[in-house]
């Protein structure tokens, strides 16, 4: 995901161009890469380039309460200031912001969106994913997934746990 701004540094404040995003990349560090793709505008500020843009992709999950794995639609919303690090027509090195995770413009005027995608695209993904909003989830006695249909277990199979807190509601009604 790398586009040549030297151009861009050159145009004036204000200035937008428009790329297409189309590249496969790693998301979530498991070796296998996703699409993304979409739209990205890059402006000229006065100190850097922003860069705006809404993405999709797609990464593989596994649910958390059946533990299969699903493919989750990702939306990246990319909002992000890149600062150069190297004058366009001189080279001078120009110091950056002494921010932390700040991105920069190689000294060849290159601008990478990879790490920037891979961290926002991190970020929308859910602590604890659902393979579907209603996932029947595992039979916690045979550990069958439920949602390839019911398992072979009694129904309201006896979980010590459940038995010990349906005798306390008993006592307390008395
Ligand atoms: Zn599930
Ligand atoms: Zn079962």
């Amino acid at each position: 995901m790398k586009i040549n701004v030297a151009q861009l540094l050159r145009a004036s404040i204000g200035s937008v161009r428009d790329y297409e995003v189309k590249q496969a990349i790693d998301i979530t560090g498991d070796g296998v890469d996703s699409l993304v793709q979409g739209k990205v505008r890059l402006m000229r500020t006065n100190r850097s380039i922003l860069v705006k843009g809404e993405l999709e992709t797609g990464v593989e999950l596994t649910c958390s309460r059946c533990l299969g794995s699903f493919k989750y639609p990702l939306k990246i919303n990319i909002e992000e200031e890149y600062y150069p690090t190297a004058d366009v027509d001189t080279g001078v090195a120009i110091a950056v912001p002494d921010e932390p995770g700040c991105f920069t413009i190689d000294q060849n005027h290159i601008l990478d969106l990879t790490e920037a995608v891979r961290q926002y695209a991190l970020l929308a993904i859910p602590m604890k994913p659902l393979c579907k909003e209603n996932c029947a989830g595992l039979c916690p006695f045979c550990g069958q997934n439920l949602n390839r249909g019911p398992c072979g277990c009694p129904p309201k199979a006896a979980d010590p746990r459940w038995a010990e807190l349906s005798k306390l509601k008993k006592e307390k009604g008395k």
